[in-house]
């Protein structure tokens, strides 16, 4: 069995001469005009750039050169991955008018591929939020379903992947913001192990979590992107000095052998319709050959309250940057402490407030040793967790989110309801490892379910093996209403 690989198809195609990367850009470009409006995956498309690169793709072939494993490929970038001279804005007023004078890593290795960017996806403002509805440049909406969110918070991403409107996209996960859009958007999102991908040019929410990764249609179209974006960058001081995994060599490997623990307390706090798909995919993994039982991790409930101790804590002091001064917004006063003032109450919106008030206060003196130094003995925890779970299982098996995609204006107003949403992706975050979202037919409201790989540190070929299992024995979800429209 070969897992489904439409990118490489693409690529080769272009690598070969047999299609130009220039028509398959005009194409996307086509697709992006005729539905983007609906859905707002997009805060900017880059046509020109787009097509220049495209052009540069066509030459290189004709001079009889590779330009790379993703040539003429589409690929969109989450609006928090720096492009030199393209602005970058994070979904964020306080970034507005902001241009990079640089390009984060995995933009120099997406061109040096010979992928063609077509734009910078929406996101839930500075990566807070999980469902894009904290975006400054209104919410995205989900390509299965235009009344309910897309996720959050690389919903641009995993909306513009689902639409159809590019083979490929990146997107940052610091608490599930790959994997929880993935899978309201019936897409594959890999969060990768921490240190794998180069952060240099991701702008910083929370640095100890902060990940980019893939999204695709496929689980061999991840790999491949994964496999460019991977690699030690020695301009990310966290950025692991070793062999990152390669994955797309080890894609159809099966399972025989392999040891799946059915995560218990990601199960105990799923919808029915969901729990019912994760019990099937475990299924199948069995039929395959796995050994599958069902396992206890208790720290992982401990995740969630961690992570909002941790998590602005970090942010509190990396967006102590925007004073108006250097970057994007100014709002001018009288002086400078009053404009700095100014300039981030009118340029941060209400999460990004919420976050920086709170974090700042876990790290004040006389709260730090009960907050966030507690929560970093916890994350501890987890690790420890995980680590004793991994002695006995190759992979964990769990749902990606609690429920499909929930209405547009569901829990904009009740901040912890939002939260929950990450129940399930956050725990890996905390321990640094890599986990996947595969999606696995719909639920009951007919919209798409994903199922989460987890592995530990450096696991990727093993956990996204498995995950082609997964993916070859989904049910189908259908076409998004929107793609089948773009196209026609
Ligand atoms: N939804 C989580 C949060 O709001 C995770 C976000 C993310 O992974 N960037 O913090």
């Amino acid at each position: 069995m070969t897992a489904p690989r439409p990118t490489i198809g693409l690529a080769n195609a272009v690598r070969s001469g047999g299609r130009s990367a220039l028509e398959v850009v005009e194409e996307h470009l086509a697709a992006i005009e005729a539905g983007d409006g609906a859905i707002h995956a997009f805060n900017l498309v880059t046509a020109d750039l787009a097509r220049h690169q495209a052009g540069a793709v066509d030459r290189m072939v004709a001079d009889g050169e590779d330009p790379g494993p993703l040539a003429g490929v589409p690929v969109a970038l989450k609006d928090n991955l720096c492009t030199r001279g393209v602005p970058t804005t994070c979904s964020s007023r306080i970034l507005a008018g902001w241009k990079p004078p640089y390009d984060a890593t995995v933009v120099e290795r997406l061109r040096a591929a010979g992928a063609v960017v077509v734009g910078k996806t929406n996101m839930d403002e500075f990566a807070m939020g999980s469902s894009t509805e904290t975006s400054a440049t209104g919410p995205t909406r989900n390509p299965h379903d235009t009344t309910r969110v897309p996720g959050g918070s690389s919903g641009g991403s995993a909306a513009a992947v689902a639409a159809g409107f590019v083979p490929l996209a990146l997107g940052s996960d610091t608490g599930g913001s790959i994997r929880q859009p993935a899978a309201l958007c019936g897409v594959v999102g890999l969060k990768p192990t921490y240190g794998t991908v180069s952060r240099y040019g991701l702008v910083a929410f929370a640095s100890s979590l902060d990940q980019i990764g893939p999204f695709a249609a496929t689980v061999a179209d991840a790999a491949l992107l994964f496999d460019v974006i991977g690699g030690h960058d020695p301009a990310d001081s966290t950025s692991l000095n070793r062999p990152t995994p390669r994955v797309v060599s080890v894609l159809d490997d099966g399972v025989a052998g392999i040891t799946v623990g059915v995560l218990t307390e990601f199960l105990d706090g799923a919808a029915p319709d969901v729990a019912a798909r994760v019990h099937q995919a475990a299924e199948a993994l069995a039929a395959a050959g796995a050994r599958v039982e069902e396992v206890s991790v208790p720290e992982v409930t401990l995740g969630l309250s961690a992570y909002y101790l941790i998590a602005p804590g970090e942010a509190s002091s990396n967006l102590a940057r925007y004073d108006g001064v250097r970057y994007g917004l100014r709002v001018d006063s009288e002086d400078t402490a009053t404009m700095n003032t100014a300039t981030r109450s009118s340029g941060f919106g209400a999460e990004v407030k919420r976050r920086i008030m709170l974090g700042t206060y876990v790290l004040s003196a006389g709260y730090m040793d009960a907050y966030y130094n507690q929560a970093l003995k916890v994350r501890t925890r987890i690790i420890e967790g995980f680590a004793t779970a991994y002695r006995r299982y190759d992979v964990l098996l769990g749902p990606t989110t609690p429920t499909t995609a929930f209405p547009l204006g569901e829990k904009t107003a009740d901040p912890l309801q939002m939260y929950l949403s990450d129940v399930c992706t956050i725990p890996t975050n905390l321990a640094g490892h890599p986990a996947i979202s595969v999606p696995f037919g719909t639920g009951y409201d007919g919209l798409p379910v994903g199922v989460q790989l987890l592995g530990p540190a450096l696991s990727e070929g093993t956990v996204m093996k498995v995950a082609a299992v997964v993916e070859a024995a989904a049910p189908t979800i259908g076409v998004p209403v929107l793609s089948g429209e773009a196209r026609s």
